[in-house]
């Protein structure tokens, strides 16, 4: 087992990284919106719960109170990086369920809800099936730069509105929605205020014992915690009605064995990061002001795409004229660096981002449009390499297009 004090001995981000979790050595990860690695300290506490954790948390003997005792210290553990309490905190399987509980558990057929036309599709098709059920949606549209204007919030409203929903850092753009306006026309309305805060924690701080919010959705995999961790925070006087059916955990919110090893390896994650978090996003933002200033000066004709809103320190997003951005995905990959588009495959057609044709850019700008995102396992000199990487593989591709002069 390599320890962490390994990683600070030796001073090699890298080295720790690439041989705890068998990193290819010469692949270098920019999708950390995507997911994130395991990190070594939560693989260091993963291997001895799955090994020894491993009663249920509902049990009476001790194997079952050992489970409960750990549970509750790890749902502590994230409760103390968001500042909320124990009971407000419904551990789930991800920030899918997270959204799903929140919407299906809070609105009635024949209400209204107000959610934006840049949401996840964890929101997005939960507000689709919500409409088929007799649920009105408005799909509030952002300005250019991605922003959701509160003002627009507020037009939305009906008499009926049961639910905002609207995210707090995008996903594909890593722009940070005003939040803390939007929860104050929620309360100053009456109306319940739901956020999907999936790629905002671990990258900004996250306070909801003074963010004016009612639900919270969270998914650990998204800070460095395994797949299949989550939570939903639900403001304490808020009522959720359970949308699986089954026992009585969760109080009642979740019905389910609690996946006690995943809930450790989420509370670890989360305590690394209220311990580092001011550090290690402030590292990350000069790695990816690093990585835009590079691209801008080694690539004509880019755009980056909401770069004059507040965004998360991670994300980039950047329209490069005349190349495809599947093609620069590839291109990328096979050069060794693993980075994303925003487009989605349906039915068999690459549909061109929603979240970038909202904000107002045409099918082929979107569908030119990379989205890098850093993290912990990132470098300068990885940055230096992606940059001369891009610049190559941009020179290579706009020669081949058909539509770049
Ligand atoms: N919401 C946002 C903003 C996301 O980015 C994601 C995942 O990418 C999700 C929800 C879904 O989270 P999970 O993968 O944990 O189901």
């Amino acid at each position: 087992m390599i320890g962490i004090l390994d990683w600070k001995k030796k001073g090699a981000r890298n080295c720790l990284w690439q041989r705890a979790f068998g990193a290819t050595l010469n692949r270098y990860y920019f999708d950390h919106n995507a997911t994130t690695p395991v990190s070594p300290e939560v693989l260091e506490a993963l291997v001895p719960a799955l090994k020894s954790t491993f009663g249920n948390a509902s049990s009476v003997h001790q194997d079952g109170q050992q489970a409960r005792q750990e549970l509750e210290a790890a749902r502590l553990q994230v409760c103390r990086l968001l500042n909320c309490s124990a009971k407000e905190l419904v551990l789930l399987s991800g920030g899918t369920e997270a959204d799903n509980l929140a919407l299906f558990g809070s609105v009635r057929p024949g209400s209204h809800v107000v959610t934006t036309a840049i949401e996840h599709p964890a929101v997005l098709n939960a507000c689709a099936e919500l409409e088929s059920r007799g649920v009105a949606v408005t799909y509030v549209r952002p300005s250019s730069e991605g922003l959701i204007e509160p003002s627009a919030v507020s037009e939305a409203l009906l008499p009926t509105t049961a639910l905002i929903s609207v995210m707090h850092a995008n996903n594909e753009t890593g722009v940070l929605q005003p939040i803390e306006e939007i929860g104050q026309i929620a309360l100053d309305s009456g109306v319940l205020f739901h956020s999907d805060g999936v790629q905002a924690v671990g990258k900004v701080p996250v306070n909801l014992a003074t963010l004016p919010v009612d639900l919270y959705s969270v998914s650990a995999h998204k800070f460095y915690a395994p797949k299949g961790t989550g939570a939903l925070y639900v403001r304490s006087g808020v009522q959720v009605t359970a949308v699986q059916y089954g026992g009585r955990h969760e109080r009642s919110r979740r019905a389910g064995t609690e996946n006690v090893p995943g809930a450790i390896a989420m509370g670890v994650a989360a305590g690394w990061m209220a311990e580092h978090l001011s550090s290690e996003s402030f590292r990350i933002a000069t790695l990816r002001d690093r990585l835009e200033a590079g691209i801008r000066s080694a690539v004509p004709n880019v755009v980056v795409n909401g770069g004059h809103a507040p965004r998360v320190p991670n994300t980039t997003n950047i329209s490069f004229e005349g190349i495809d951005g599947e093609a620069m995905v590839i291109a990328l990959d096979l050069r060794g660096f693993a980075v994303s588009t925003g487009a989605a495959c349906s039915s068999g057609a690459v549909e061109p981002s929603h979240v970038l044709t909202a904000m107002g850019l045409s099918r082929s700008q979107a569908r030119s449009s990379i989205r890098f995102s850093l993290g912990r396992i990132n470098t300068a000199g990885q940055v230096d390499a992606l940059i001369g990487a891009v610049a190559e593989a941009a020179a290579h591709l706009r020669k081949l297009s058909p539509t770049y002069a």
